[in-house]
């Protein structure tokens, strides 16, 4: 059972901290209970049951309790029937709360106590012994490992611990002491059995000093690990790309536009990485719309002028198919010749743009996942780009990497990564962000509408199309490998598109678009979209990412309940692109209280990262991300949500140890450390 928890050594066990303390230092004999205090009791049921109230039965749990002073203590619990079988005469049980006067009854009473099963008398479940261990102190609260409950965990934990010799202390000394960190076996010791008088409220908010020092001690590590990555990147051979005049000028002719100052300053820094001699790892970050493609077709200039080829990935069909298109006029522009690779092109289709690729002919190859098969060779890959990265599994990096002699890499996402997650998951990356919006761009109104009032929504579409622009309805799909979400989804739009050009805009040209459509039936869908021979677009999600019809001013999401933040705000990012005042309307079915505060947030929000770090909090970094195929570390006990402050007090520690350590043993020492303990599951590959 254990094992099922990854409990397999001592060591696992010790580092199994509570998620919770409770403070039962307060034991008292029932008859010296006084009200208003918060005690613990270890007391025997006399009786009890379960009654009703007003004739409802509501579950209303009592039970009397009476111990070896003669007092009786009542407890009751609402919806408490489940104690029923548990709290029979006779059991013994400790109860924690506060303690009240029932003046009706003229007794103490505790509602809703905390309550611990301690066996009968006669099964001998525990001894005094244990007994100590429960109570009279302050208790950690485990989660169960499959039948083994946290009173168990308890005293495995106190038998472990008394047993226990000093461990080694692995934090370098000098960061123990400037911080006067308790040494790591006091730490641990102090974590699972604080020691009296530590402040509740400080251990269940886990800072304690013996809390922080092992949030921090595993942050640190983890830190060291990925900056000791990046340094090995950095030692790798890329390519010291020229930034010349000849460059500029062509970088100047390409774009269509004048570059916002964000725009500006995150070329200043990829340019920056690419002239270097190692090879770019740079993450750029950007709120939909705010213009990536351009910077990443800017960067690609420079490869191509000092004579590599460029490789541009996105993670679906269309998202190629559209980049491919708004890129190829200004690459054609500058004099290169692009291509486009994707699952759907014919095997000799393939076979012939791959031979180009390999002999050079195609400077630029666009495309998804069909472009980093193995048989895929390159003449002189210089920069790979890849569009949406979360979509790319760590693998795919990796294949990629191997395509060249380490060309750089520049990865684009429009899912603002919080600060935290960045440090964690993409910390060996290096980070440009554009934290502005192309000029002109009006704030959209975002509205929330239950279904009941649809007619409300299809009225509001009716006013933007008479009045020239273009409207998406949406059903997302939940994730795009999900087929039966996708089934659902592609049912629900083909119905509503049936509904929408028959029965509410029969004089309207409606299209339909989702991911089941043949390759050249979703471009031509696109393309009419985009031309604005149809006025209303329906859709699966696959429009989430990329499109970019700045006519388009309505977005209305059909069950926008059913679907994360970011994907919401992804989807929300298709309109407003233009300067016209734009709309999402979101359209809900069943709203449970998650569902409402979500779409409470995207109503009132409008900042990526203010959504993206809602996002985290609600759903957590292993759900918005994917913990297996994103490199998510496993954190035993440090939390990125609850602790972005130590982590990053952590990261400053880590990036001056690794640069300035003390002495160069200790860097060795770390290094080995690191590598026993912590690579595989921080997914660190090679640290050293
Ligand atoms: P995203 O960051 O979401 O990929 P895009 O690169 O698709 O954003 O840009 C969104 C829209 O803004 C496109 O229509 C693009 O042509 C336009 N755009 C980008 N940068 C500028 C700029 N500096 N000035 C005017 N329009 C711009
Ligand atoms: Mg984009």
């Amino acid at each position: 059972m254990l094992q099922s928890k990854g409990l397999e050594t001592v060591e696992d066990l010790l580092n199994y901290f509570p998620f919770r303390y409770e403070d039962r230092s307060n034991l008292k004999p029932v008859k010296q209970l006084a009200p208003g205090e918060l005690a613990t009791v270890i007391a025997e049921v006399k009786s009890s049951k379960v009654s009703k109230i007003r004739g409802r039965h509501l579950g209303l749990f009592e039970a009397v309790f009476t111990d070896a002073s003669g007092g009786t203590l009542l407890a009751k619990w609402f919806h408490g029937a489940y104690l029923a079988d548990r709290l029979l005469p006779g059991t013994r049980a400790a109860l924690f709360g506060k303690i009240e006067f029932d003046a009706y009854r003229g007794e103490v009473q505790m509602m809703h106590p905390e309550v611990e099963l301690l066996g009968t008398p006669q099964d001998g479940a525990d001894d005094d012994g244990d007994l100590a261990i429960h109570t009279g102190r302050i208790v950690p609260v485990y989660e169960a490992a499959g039948k083994v409950n946290t009173r168990q965990l308890r005293v495995l934990l106190y038998q472990l611990l008394q047993d226990m010799p000093e461990m080694e202390d692995h934090l370098p000394a000098s960061i123990t002491h400037r911080l006067r960190f308790p040494s790591r076996t006091e730490a641990i010791r102090a974590a699972h059995f604080p020691p009296p008088g530590t402040p509740l409220r400080h251990l269940n908010d886990f800072r304690s000093p013996a809390q922080f020092r092992l949030i921090f001690e595993e942050f640190f590590w983890l830190q060291c690990g990925i900056e000791l990555k990046r340094r090995k990147g950095r030692s790798r051979n890329g390519i010291a790309f020229e930034l010349n005049d000849a460059v500029r000028n062509q970088i100047r002719r390409l774009l269509p536009f004048k570059p916002t100052g964000a725009q500006k300053r995150v070329l200043k820094e990829i340019a920056g990485d690419m002239s270097q001699a190692y090879p770019m790892n740079r993450l750029l970050q950007g709120d939909v719309g705010s213009g990536k493609t351009i910077v990443a077709a800017e960067a690609s200039v420079i490869a191509l002028e000092n004579g590599y080829q460029v490789v541009i990935l996105a993670p679906t069909e269309i998202l190629a198919t559209q980049h491919y298109f708004n890129l190829k006029p200004l690459f054609d522009k500058v004099g290169y010749v692009s291509a486009l690779l994707t699952g759907s092109n014919s095997a000799r289709e393939k076979t012939k743009l791959k031979e180009m690729l390999r002999n050079g002919m195609i400077r630029v190859a666009i495309g998804t996942h069909a472009l980093i098969e193995k048989d895929v060779e390159f003449d002189s890959l210089g920069l790979a780009v890849i569009d949406e990265q979360h979509r790319f599994g760590v693998m795919q990096r990796l294949e990629l990497a191997r395509k060249g002699v380490s060309p750089d890499v520049l990865v684009m996402t429009a899912t603002p990564i919080p600060r935290t997650l960045a440090m964690t998951i993409y910390g060996d990356l290096d980070v440009s962000v554009i934290d502005e919006l192309p000029p002109g761009r009006k704030a959209i109104q975002t509205r929330h509408f239950p279904s009941e009032q649809i007619d409300l929504v299809w009225s509001q579409v009716r006013r933007e199309i008479e009045a020239g622009r273009q409207a998406y309805v949406v059903y997302p799909v939940i994730e795009e490998s999900e087929t039966q979400s996708q089934n659902q989804a592609i049912k629900a739009a083909q119905a509503m598109f049936e509904e929408l050009s028959r029965d509410i805009f029969p004089d309207v040209a409606v299209g339909l678009l989702h991911g089941r459509l043949p390759t050249a039936e979703k471009e031509a869908a696109m393309e009419d979209f985009k031309q604005g021979r149809t006025r209303i677009l329906v859709s699966t999600t696959v429009i989430e990412v990329g499109v970019d019809v700045p006519n388009a001013t309505v977005m209305v999401i059909e069950q926008a309940e059913r679907f994360g933040l970011s994907q919401l705000h992804q989807l929300r990012g298709r309109v407003g692109r233009g300067s016209e005042q734009s709309h999402c309307l979101l359209v809900t079915e069943k709203l449970g209280d998650s569902g409402k505060e979500r779409i409470r947030t995207l109503v009132d929000s409008q900042d990526g990262f203010v959504i993206a770090e809602m996002d985290l909090k609600l759903r957590g970094p292993g759900e918005l991300f994917g913990t297996k195929q994103s490199g998510m570390p496993s954190l035993r006990i440090a939390s990125i949500i609850r602790d972005p402050d130590i982590l990053a007090a952590a990261r400053e520690e880590a990036r001056a140890f690794v640069d300035h350590p003390p002495a160069q043993e200790d860097l060795v020492a770390a290094t080995a450390y690191i590598r026993d303990h912590w690579q595989r599951r921080y997914g660190l590959v090679n640290v050293a």
